[in-house]
């Protein structure tokens, strides 16, 4: 293996027209470290093969009418190949797909080859040159499941990358409806096509515009479509209302917000706040952050603890943290035990999909933090952002689940989550993107 060090140039571009230097008779970008004569914002690193790319916001007094128009870049045998590489990676891949909803379900497609083998996505694919999003989607649909549909609104559209790419993608999703029910797969793409269950198509697909685009549909069904069941505290029953439009954060309870006992915890006598907890909670609502609770208590499942027992120890938790001035919005709970074939028990993603419609909150704009690996799967299964609580002994005991599960931090307790949430810039996260 070679110990050189990668070249890192500089992308300075705006209006269209980018930062060259001469050098010779070629046009290039500037080096790291060169002189440049305006200040920059950093955006991102793009990861060329031949360099790393540093994409800046040029911070000018005036339009550089000097500067080179980015698409004449492409076209003149004097400007640097890895120019011409960088500009054509800032340009954004486009796909359309449709989620064609029946009843409690979504029409889903697995697939036979390329960046989904092996998993379900929602019908669609690239658009074509000069296509419009809603025409691709319908003829994609059509090619992948034989079957007809009327593209109906928008669900969303969203931007992400995807691994190992240093291109973004943008998604549109539609919502659809299907005209006939004689699905023909496309022999060589399609394995199966498929009615899947919302909770049941997130983690089916590894897709992020798939995921984005099932949570905002579900967000916006009718109360009958919108039926998966899972229990509540009732905090928002009671409030009528959740406190802002804030973003999120899912937090688990044993391990993150209280200390857990050998075996069980069934009283709140045994219930003990870990040190920094309260606090980290407080500033992240002091952030404009809402919190929600989002626990498994098998214990319940085993008989060990009513759901009247439960209430008492949440109840009194609640009282304390009310006093520290940290807000709840809700508390999501699993009353069964992980051998029971129940939706909720997470890493199934129902409570948060539950969440995210009572809470109206997007995933994109929502954090899971939890001291299990099935924590993180779960916020995967979602498409949030994901942190693992875990000390220096656990993050060693899980580390091969871990690596597998991709959180995007780690740190020992809340403290240390609640910081990177609260400083996280919630308008550029989508340059940190990472698989799901
Ligand atoms: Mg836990």
């Amino acid at each position: 293996m070679t110990s050189r060090k990668r070249k890192k140039l500089v992308y300075a571009e705006t209006d269209g027209k980018v930062y060259l230097v001469k050098d010779g008779k070629k046009l290039r970008f500037p080096v790291d470290g060169e002189k440049i004569p305006f200040k920059v914002e950093k955006l991102a690193t793009m990861r060329l093969s031949e360099a790393d790319v540093e994409m800046v916001r040029p911070l000018l007094d005036r339009h550089p009418d000097e500067w080179l128009w980015r698409d004449d870049a492409l076209e003149r045998d004097d400007v640097d190949s890895v120019v011409k590489n960088a500009i054509y990676m800032t340009m954004m891949r486009c796909v359309s797909e449709v989620a064609a909803v029946e009843g409690d379900k979504v029409l889903m497609v697995k697939a036979k080859r390329g960046f989904s083998m092996g998993y379900w996505n929602l019908p669609g694919g690239f658009m074509q040159y000069g296509e419009l999003p809603e025409v691709a989607c319908a003829r994609e649909f059509k090619e992948e499941t034989g079957a007809d549909v009327a593209v109906e609104d928008t669900i969303g559209v969203y931007v992400s990358t995807f691994p190992e790419k240093p291109a973004y993608t943008l998604g549109f999703i539609y919502r659809g409806r299907v005209l006939s029910r004689d699905f023909h797969p496309k022999e060589d793409e399609i394995e199966k096509v498929d009615w899947q269950l919302f909770d049941h198509g997130l983690e089916l697909t590894r897709n992020p515009f798939a995921k984005w685009g099932i949570v905002d549909l579900y967000r916006h069904l009718p109360e009958k479509q919108a039926n998966i069941k899972v229990h509540r505290h009732g905090l928002l029953k009671s409030r009528g209302s959740s406190g802002g439009k804030g973003p999120v954060v899912f937090l688990d309870r044993d391990g993150v917000i209280n200390k857990g006992v050998p075996g069980y915890l069934k009283t709140w006598r045994e219930f003990e706040f870990l040190p920094g907890a309260i606090d980290a909670m407080k500033s992240l609502c002091d952030g404009g952050f809402r919190l929600a609770i989002v626990t498994n208590q098998d214990v319940m499942g085993w008989k060990i603890l009513s759901h009247e027992g439960l209430r008492k120890i949440h109840e009194n938790m609640l009282k304390e943290l009310t006093k520290n001035g940290v807000r709840i919005e809700e508390i999501y709970y699993c009353p069964h035990n992980l051998m029971s074939q129940c939706r909720c028990h997470k890493p199934q993603p129902a409570m948060l999909l539950a969440a995210a419609r009572d809470l109206d909150v997007s995933p994109r704009r929502a954090w899971m933090v939890g001291d299990k690996v099935s924590d993180v799967v779960v916020g995967k299964h979602f498409g949030c952002w994901t942190i693992w609580i875990a000390d220096a002994k656990r993050a060693r005991k899980y580390e091969a689940d871990a690596r597998r599960a991709r959180p995007d931090f780690t740190f020992e307790d809340l403290a240390g989550a609640a910081k990177v949430i609260r400083k996280t810039d919630m308008s550029k996260l989508i340059y940190r993107a990472k698989e799901l």
